[in-house]
């Protein structure tokens, strides 16, 4: 089958809208129709080459569709099923999985980072050469072959362009306040970064009762979304903003900081606005190959905690349906996330827009 797909052919180069063979899912697979994929910093570090990946490749790893067609074997989802599409699929068995951190099963791993299916072959193909898929999914693309334990049935009655959202930005975020810092009523929490892996993390501390939700941004255009989903104080991010925390937590730092862009630079003064004794979250992915000055010293001394979210520790299937729940009752803010739609085939205009950091979400819709 053949199907427009958006490829990348190098880093540093525009995305290519081109026709891309698809083959049949094979055993354990499932082809996808795609609804809708998000638009999401993580593949924008593909095209600029800090995070390597065979090419040529197509990226896109937050998405929502219909499954087309099953393989042998497949028993948990059928043509027709409404999916949200995990791009850490798991297999159940491994001692991650059994010790239920599911977003570490390491069965899929090589395959994840080799860009192919679970066989390490691929199901597509351009001018005769395989085309990789970026971690497990692939879905700037009008379909996906995808592992079964990567399609996460959802509920009938949700957009999917909504429920794309909650296969990255929303667990990601949401996962990070809840289950990776467990963060408590009342705890103070400040957060860098209010794009839209931010301001889930905003929703999830507010969803738990914390006080004051700080968030600090570059963008001052991002602040009155950032009280919308539940920041009770803003601050653009200077050398000022330092004061501003200690100000809003006693003179101490907060209890819970979350750093959700992945710029070294900023984890580390996200460590300095942690209180003695409190919880930094690191949820933004960072280059492949940077690092950070860790100072022992200090962190000794004060008895901070350093953490890395990923994937908001979040356990797929249990949580993508709870996610769409809490929005259907209206505890999760996910419509005033989606601020831009675009076809498949304006996908640089979309990438264009998150950069300049204009909206919370743009997703591509098909
Ligand atoms: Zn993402
Ligand atoms: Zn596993």
């Amino acid at each position: 089958m053949q199907m427009q797909a958006a490829i990348l052919t190098a880093a540093h180069t525009p995305f290519r809208i081109e026709t891309v063979d698809i083959a049949e899912p094979q055993a354990g697979e499932v082809r996808v129709k795609m609804a809708a994929a998000g638009v999401c910093h993580s593949d924008w570090h593909v095209v600029e080459g800090n995070t390597q990946y065979p090419m040529p490749i197509i990226c896109g790893h937050e998405g929502a569709g219909v499954v087309e067609s099953v393989g042998g074997g497949v028993s948990s989802v059928k043509a027709g099923d409404r999916v949200t599409l995990s791009f850490r699929p798991d297999c159940g068995k491994c001692f991650y999985c059994q010790n239920g951190k599911p977003v570490l099963c390491e069965t899929f791993t090589p395959q994840l980072r080799a860009g192919t299916q679970a066989d390490g072959s691929s199901r597509l193909s351009w001018r005769g050469a395989p085309v990789y898929i970026f971690t497990g999914v692939g879905c700037f693309a009008e379909y996906v072959v995808v592992p079964e334990q990567s399609c996460v049935p959802i509920r009938e009655d949700v957009p999917l362009d909504v429920a794309a959202l909650v296969g990255c930005a929303v667990s990601t975020g949401v996962g990070a306040a809840l289950y990776t810092a467990k963060v408590r009523a009342g705890q103070s929490v400040a957060v860098y970064g209010a794009g839209g892996v931010g301001l889930n993390i905003i929703q999830g501390a507010a969803l738990a009762g914390a006080y004051p939700i700080i968030a600090i941004d570059t963008n001052s255009s991002k602040m009155e979304i950032a009280r919308e989903f539940g920041a009770t104080h803003t601050l653009y991010s200077d050398a000022s903003a330092m004061a501003g925390i200690q100000e809003l937590t006693g003179g101490r730092g907060a209890d819970h900081v979350f750093e959700s862009v992945g710029l070294t630079a900023l984890q580390e003064t996200a460590l300095e606005a942690t209180r003695p004794g409190g919880m930094l979250t690191l949820v933004g992915l960072s280059p492949m190959g940077s690092g950070t000055n860790l100072p022992g010293a200090i962190i000794t001394r004060t008895e901070k905690t350093i953490r890395g979210s990923y994937y908001g520790s979040v356990q797929p299937r249990r949580d993508f349906p709870r996610f769409l729940d809490w929005y259907a009752e209206g505890r999760l803010k996910l419509d005033e996330l989606v601020t831009r739609r675009h076809r498949l085939d304006e996908i640089n205009e979309a990438y264009a827009s998150m950069l300049t950091g204009a909206v919370a979400r743009g997703v591509i819709v098909f």
